[in-house]
């Protein structure tokens, strides 16, 4: 791919602000037009101090882009019940285009069945299995934020995708598995590991793009990497010392790569810019509908 000795950066904090500009523009438009605000309601469970700090980001990204945030907040000890309740009442909210519940839940709650019970229309991560479903069916609605932001990254940056052999490591509902089926849509020829895969380097080695998504710090070293290849690493693991670092050894990673995301400030910050923008997007749907 990419013939420069030195790979470019791919500067997600950069791309990802020019996308909640965007965002923040189109609300402005929005409110104009419809004499209201792009609502979204946050579900946090209990009190698990990572989720706050997510949680938080997410409120203070809506606000800055003039999306209403609806904050919701039962405690750990909620029943399956009140909490199916609470989605159905936001479900029927027609101040809320979009809901999103902070994961994990507490043991004790399924997060599946939460999940399931959401509106797919208001599903702006992209997880219910309508919108899952609909993306591997080359239709997609709202997409997966995390894999979404890789594309965008991907268009931004102008790097080749149709036709080239995309190595995805990680296979979760979440990342790597909706992740695939962004690429397989924009036309790569696709390949998912696992823990089971039986010669991860092999196939990371002959990937003109690679995806890890697999929480393990530093996990694919950089001599897997073909030369000029693109490497997106969506890993954000913390070393004993408070170090983020991501799955792919980015040191070793940067002398053969075309392209690489750093951790952090890669494919991390994309993600909450295209929540907002899948938040807009939603409140678009709806007012059209
Ligand atoms: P999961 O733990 O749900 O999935 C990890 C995947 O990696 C699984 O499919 C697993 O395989 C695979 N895996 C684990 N170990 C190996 C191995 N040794 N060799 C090959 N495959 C392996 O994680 P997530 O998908 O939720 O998250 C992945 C990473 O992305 C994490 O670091 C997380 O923090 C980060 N993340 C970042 C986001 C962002 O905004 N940038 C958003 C979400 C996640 P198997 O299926 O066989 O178990």
């Amino acid at each position: 791919m990419s013939a420069s000795n030195h790979p470019l950066i791919l500067d997600g904090k950069a791309v990802a602000a020019r996308v909640r500009a965007d965002v923040a523009q189109r609300v402005r438009e929005f409110v104009a037009l419809h004499g209201r605000a792009p609502g979204l309601a946050v579900v946090q469970v209990g009190q698990d101090p990572a989720s706050s700090v997510y949680v938080r980001n997410k409120k203070k990204a809506c606000a800055e882009a003039g999306i209403q945030s609806f904050s919701h907040d039962p405690p750990a000890t909620v029943t399956r019940q009140e909490l199916l309740a609470l989605v159905d009442l936001l479900n029927r909210d027609s101040q809320v285009d979009g809901i999103l519940v902070q994961l994990p839940l507490p043991a004790g709650l399924d997060a599946n069945e939460i999940m399931d019970a959401i509106d797919p229309h208001k599903d702006v991560d992209g997880f219910h299995p309508t919108n899952t479903g609909l993306l591997a069916q080359k239709r997609p609605a709202l997409r997966p934020c995390t894999p979404y932001g890789v594309m965008r990254l991907a268009q931004e940056y102008a790097i080749p995708l149709s036709g080239a052999r995309a190595t995805v490591v990680g296979a979760s509902n979440i990342v790597g598995r909706p992740m695939a089926l962004e690429l397989l849509l924009a036309g790569c020829t696709v390949t998912v590991c696992h823990t089971r895969t039986r010669d991860l380097a092999a196939e990371v080695a002959r990937a003109d793009v690679v995806v890890a998504a697999i929480g393990k710090p530093q996990m694919i070293p950089g001599a897997w990497i073909k030369p000029g290849a693109a490497v997106f690493d969506v890993g954000i693991n913390r070393l004993a010392d408070g170090t983020l670092v991501g799955d792919v050894d980015f040191a070793g990673a940067s002398l053969r790569a075309g392209w690489i995301t750093p951790v952090p400030g890669g494919a991390g910050p994309m993600t909450i810019a295209m929540l907002l923008s899948n938040t807009l997007e939603a409140a678009l749907r709806r007012m059209a509908r």
